[in-house]
């Protein structure tokens, strides 16, 4: 071997080396997870990012989540919602036009089954306020004569209520958020993250090592995981009746209601979560999946499918999922399963 090809040799050698460890200390870098977790939107938010960026993006993402709370809040007197609710008109942010966009579309797209014009009702109830009541028939009649998203118009940024109505986002105001923290993660050069909103999980990418992120669907009944899914790039947003309801009389009220009865949704569903891409639209379905229960909510789905994925957990502990997921969850819990195949 001349003295030159050892030099080269050598060089080979350290270059080698150097690549090596460079590569180490940048995939530790990747795994480097940064997490916070706050109160907002009346439940608990966790936001965890990996990477160089992970401090920043999660950083940005609470600000942001501070933001949205505070133009969707009905409670907050000056918030977006507030004002439009009390004038009956108002000129509201970009944000804000978005929540009334998407809830008309998906009251279209569901028959009316998801209705963010249910809030007089929800009053009635007593949800907001959490001093619950059973009202009578004919404060339910008065009220619901007042529930229906096509009175609202908009023009420009101008939203205008139809007579005596008020809206509440509550039903997809946290799926709105999950999007935005995902816009935020991306826009600070984060590939990967997981937050969750009050239960409702969104992740970026895949976990760091590149493998898909398991997310747990709760058991309603035991509040352990009843299934858990192999999943990259979406959210699981789950409408249940066990985290928000009052007793009266030796029944159970939750907090969804049916916008044809005004009365809180009984049925054989103990939850709904759906998984798809658009976690704003996937808020808003997972509540109306709720009010239609099973039977309606397979046929539509087998009517919309491909727009994204269903896990319906029954009362009696039985889940229904749809095929897209037949081969990516993990029973944790008893029961049997069903898997929605397409017509
Ligand atoms: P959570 O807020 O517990 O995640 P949901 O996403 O299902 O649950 O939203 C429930 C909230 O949506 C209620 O608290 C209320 O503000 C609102 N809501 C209740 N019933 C309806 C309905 N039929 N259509 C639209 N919004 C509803
Ligand atoms: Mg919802």
């Amino acid at each position: 071997m001349g003295r030159k090809t050892a030099i080269l040799l050598g060089l080979l050698a350290v270059c080698l080396l150097a690549g090596l460890l460079l590569k180490t200390i940048l995939g530790k870098e990747e795994k480097t997870e940064y997490r916070e977790e706050i109160f907002a939107m009346d439940t608990v938010m966790s936001f965890s990012a990996y990477g160089k960026q992970a401090e920043k993006a999660v950083g940005e993402t609470v600000r942001r989540m501070r933001e949205l709370e505070a133009l969707y809040s009905t409670e907050r007197a000056g918030s977006d919602v507030a004002r439009l609710n009390a004038a009956g008109s108002a000129e509201v942010s970009p944000e804000v036009l978005a929540l009334v966009d998407v809830s008309k579309e998906v009251w279209e797209a569901t028959g009316g089954a998801f209705d963010c014009t249910v809030y007089p009702l929800m009053r009635l109830w007593g949800f907001p306020e959490k001093e619950y009541r059973v009202p009578a028939e004919a404060e339910i009649a008065e009220a619901l004569a007042l529930v229906d998203a096509s009175r609202i118009l908009t023009e420009g940024s101008t939203v205008t209520l139809g007579e005596g109505q008020a809206v509440d986002f509550g039903g997809i105001g946290k799926g709105f958020a999950s999007a935005e923290a995902m816009r935020v993660f991306r826009e600070c050069g984060v590939k990967s993250g997981l937050v969750s909103l009050g239960g409702n999980v969104q992740v970026l990418g895949t976990k760091p090592d590149g493998s898909d992120w398991r997310i747990g669907i709760r058991d309603p009944k035991s509040g352990g995981s009843k299934l858990v899914l192999s999943v990259k790039d979406c959210c699981v947003i789950t409408s249940g009746g066990y985290e928000r309801f009052f007793e009266a009389d030796g029944r159970t009220y939750i907090h969804i209601l049916d916008p044809e009865t005004g009365r809180p949704v009984e049925n054989e569903l103990a939850s709904v979560s759906v998984i798809s891409g658009d976690a704003a639209r996937a808020d808003a379905l997972s509540t109306a999946l709720f009010v239609m229960g099973y039977e309606k909510g397979s046929a539509w789905w087998q009517e919309h499918a491909g727009e994204c994925q269903i896990v319906w957990i029954f009362e009696d502990g039985n889940v229904a999922l749809t095929e897209g997921l037949s081969e990516r969850y993990e029973m944790k819990g008893t029961g049997e399963v069903q898997v929605l195949g397409r017509p």
